[in-house]
């Protein structure tokens, strides 16, 4: 069995900036993910690559280049699963730059699935995981921050959860996650994601990534999912298990991926998710109902990664 998988760098609106980099870094990434594979490796040690590259790049919303929370700390969140029975995931730690490998360290060497805090931190303290915090609030992300509010501050009433939707809306970049899912040479698979959750979050706020079934998912024999946009939609929608639950009917990745956003879409509203998956069988697939998304992937047959930035409208044309 040819391995495969597919990486995203969040899915929301495309600052124009930086695409070409991340893209190039998402490529980067898959790359690494599928070589690992192709080497014998296994989809959990893939995905797990691939999100550390994005989390080390700084130009996602996940490690290095997380958001900051209204008060200007960064909480990070971060989820593992493979369809072998390892789960395990870490939410809001303040310093530690690679919470996926912190997230599996949980899965490895504790009884617990998620470990949150100051408790997160302490493991992350023993294992050398642990950063200084100014590793990860920079003076620019301070900077950004204050810009941000004072944007917020001119003309909106402040109320928080109502607010969401329109504050994604008016912050483009808002979402950057990221998330790898793959399969492996023995049809192993394993989903990983990343986040500094959003700009604005309150602190102690934990979103959709290290809640399974939300943000990540994945199934022994089926195949496994990651996902990004507005947290609380996603853990609302479930929206990784639905597309594994799709996948388990006998949908490819792809069909699968599409009909949960459509069912997404139908229930709560547009503007919200994106999700990658890859099937047992080796398809990989993506879907999203927000304005634009980042994905990379490489399955059998491919000698690099290939990595792009549909737009809803594209991806709409090819439905
Ligand atoms: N899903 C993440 C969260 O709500 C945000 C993102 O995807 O960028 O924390």
């Amino acid at each position: 069995m040819r391995p495969a998988i597919i990486v995203h760098g969040g899915a929301g609106r495309l600052r124009g900036e930086d695409v070409g980099r991340r893209l190039e870094v998402l490529r980067e990434a898959a790359d690494k993910g599928y070589e690992i594979m192709a080497r014998g490796g296994s989809a959990l040690d893939a995905v797990v690559e691939a999100v550390v590259v994005l989390e080390d790049s700084g130009l996602f919303n996940a490690g290095l280049g997380s958001a900051l929370t209204f008060d200007g700390v960064a909480e990070l969140d971060a989820g593992v699963m493979d369809g072998e029975g390892l789960i395990g995931a870490v939410a809001a730690v303040r310093r530690v730059k690679n919470p996926v490998v912190l997230a599996r360290r949980v899965a490895e060497l504790t009884d617990h699935v998620l470990l949150v805090g100051e408790g997160a931190e302490r493991l992350a303290r023993i294992l050398g995981l642990e950063v200084p915090e100014e590793v990860l609030v920079t003076r620019e992300k301070l900077e950004r921050l204050r810009e941000l509010k004072a944007r917020w501050a001119r003309g909106e009433d402040y109320t928080w959860l109502a607010k969401l939707r329109k504050l994604a809306e008016e912050h483009p970049g808002y979402f950057g996650t990221v998330g790898a899912a793959a399969v492996d040479r023995e049809g192993r698979v394993a989903a990983a994601t990343s986040t500094g959750g959003y700009w604005l979050k309150l602190r102690g706020r934990v979103g959709d990534t290290p809640i399974p079934g939300a943000g990540f998912y994945a199934l022994r024999g089926v195949g496994a999912c990651s996902a990004t946009g507005i947290g609380e939609y996603i853990i609302r929608f479930s929206l990784c298990r639905a597309v594994c639950e799709l996948m388990a009917k006998g949908l490819p990745a792809e069909q699968a991926a599409r009909e949960a956003i459509s069912r997404m879409s139908a229930e709560l509203g547009e503007g919200l998710a994106g999700v990658v998956a890859v099937d047992a069988n080796g398809g990989v697939g993506y879907a999203f109902n927000t304005e634009a998304m980042t994905v990379a992937y490489r399955a059998a047959g491919m000698e690099r990664a290939a990595a792009l930035a549909p737009r809803k409208a594209d991806q709409r044309a090819t439905a």
